[in-house]
């Protein structure tokens, strides 16, 4: 068998690691912040019959333009925001906001340009910086994981980056961003700014969002997953607000037919229900601050979080207490963030399971 350093690699390629969060079958999974409760019966129903419908024409090339699914996100969004004034010319979408993000880079990256992100932060940022061929800068934080706007536009000056990446709530650390901060990184220099809000439903109900910082801003792009909140990670479907020209910048490097058929037809029939499929929204936040209260309990320090998920430090052995609760068959996530460990909110029976667990876990401190 050949090894992968045999092949003739692109030279940036070489000694590189894929992205590999461990994907094993458990009775409790809450380790990649997955939604956990199961799509609605009558919700599924509706999906496999849109569906059915387009089978039947998957002889011929899907809407390239997906206007009937950019019109649903678009409504989606405007009523999570009103006033935002987002119409579905201010829309894209792609098979996971992976893509998306892949896409920004292609158009707005690549060889000879630079992506400025905030470590620690969502592992895939400079895995696709990487593979677009753009550089990768990783900025700093300030403590508690913030980023203050003098700290952004420290680092952009400094750095002088084409793309800046934020995630917002942040992963893995829930933290919060401030619209101030993308604000100022915006008016301090001339490049893209991309805020990923993959979880932004998780956040607290009623605060704005990047979104309401679209209008006036060309250069800024609000980033969206139906895969956490809206259950579908195995749907494949990420898409993005920005001004229409970004989406113009998108039409050059995606591929055409990108968005099958059946992923349009199964993304409009989901948000045809988006109250439905965001009704366990509130109970995953509830879960959430179940574990944050617990594990404080227990000695633990989790963060401030925003999202569907807990970083908790004071952890003397992260790798140990990992492999001791996966022999309980239940896997969370090591960062490999010293002291730290990551855990997704689960269903009240899945928080129950990991909070028993580490009761049992925890020796008594002193
Ligand atoms: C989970 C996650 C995503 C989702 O990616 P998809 O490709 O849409 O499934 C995007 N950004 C962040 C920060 C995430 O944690």
């Amino acid at each position: 068998m050949t090894s992968l350093d045999e092949l003739p690699i692109r030279d940036d390629l070489r000694g590189l690691e894929p992205y590999g969060a461990p994907h094993l079958h458990l009775p409790v999974e809450l380790n990649v912040n997955e939604n956990t409760h199961p799509i609605p019966e009558d919700v599924a129903r509706d999906i496999i019959e849109s569906i059915a419908r387009e089978l039947i024409t998957v002889n011929r090339y899907p809407d390239r333009e997906f206007t009937a699914l950019r019109e649903s996100l678009a409504g989606y969004l405007e009523g999570t925001e009103p006033g935002s004034g987002i119409t579905r010319e201010h829309i894209w979408a792609a098979n996971g906001s992976n893509e998306i993000l892949q896409q920004i880079l292609m158009a707005f990256g690549g060889p000879g340009r630079s992506v400025l992100g905030f470590p620690p932060t969502y592992s895939m940022h400079s895995i696709i910086a990487k593979g677009t061929g753009t550089e990768w800068i990783a900025g700093e934080r300030d403590p508690g994981f913030l980023i203050s706007p003098s700290t952004a536009v420290e680092w952009i000056q400094k750095t002088t980056p084409d793309v800046v990446f934020f995630c917002a709530p942040n992963n893995p650390t829930g933290t919060a961003l401030g619209l101030d901060t993308i604000r100022a990184a915006y008016d301090a220099f001339d490049g893209i700014v991309v805020v990923d809000e993959a979880y932004a439903e998780f956040a607290p109900a009623g605060e704005p969002t990047a979104l309401s910082l679209l209008e006036g801003r060309p250069r800024l792009i609000v980033s969206r997953t139906m895969s956490k909140a809206f259950a579908f990670a195995g749907a494949r479907l990420g898409y993005l607000a920005a001004d229409p020209a970004v989406t113009d910048a998108l039409r050059l490097v995606r591929l055409p037919y990108h968005l099958s058929a059946l992923t349009q037809a199964a993304a409009v029939a989901a948000l045809a229900h988006a109250p439905e499929m965001l009704a366990m929204v509130d109970d995953i936040k509830a879960q959430r601050d179940r574990m944050v209260e617990e594990l404080t309990a227990l000695g633990y320090s989790p963060w401030p979080t925003a999202a569907n998920f807990v970083l908790f430090g004071g952890v003397d052995e992260p790798e140990a207490l990992w492999q001791q609760l996966l022999d309980r068959g239940i896997i969370i996530r090591n960062l490999s963030i010293p002291g730290h460990l990551r855990v997704s909110a689960g269903t009240a029976a899945e928080t129950t399971a990991f909070l028993d667990a580490m009761r049992e876990l925890t020796p008594p401190r002193p």
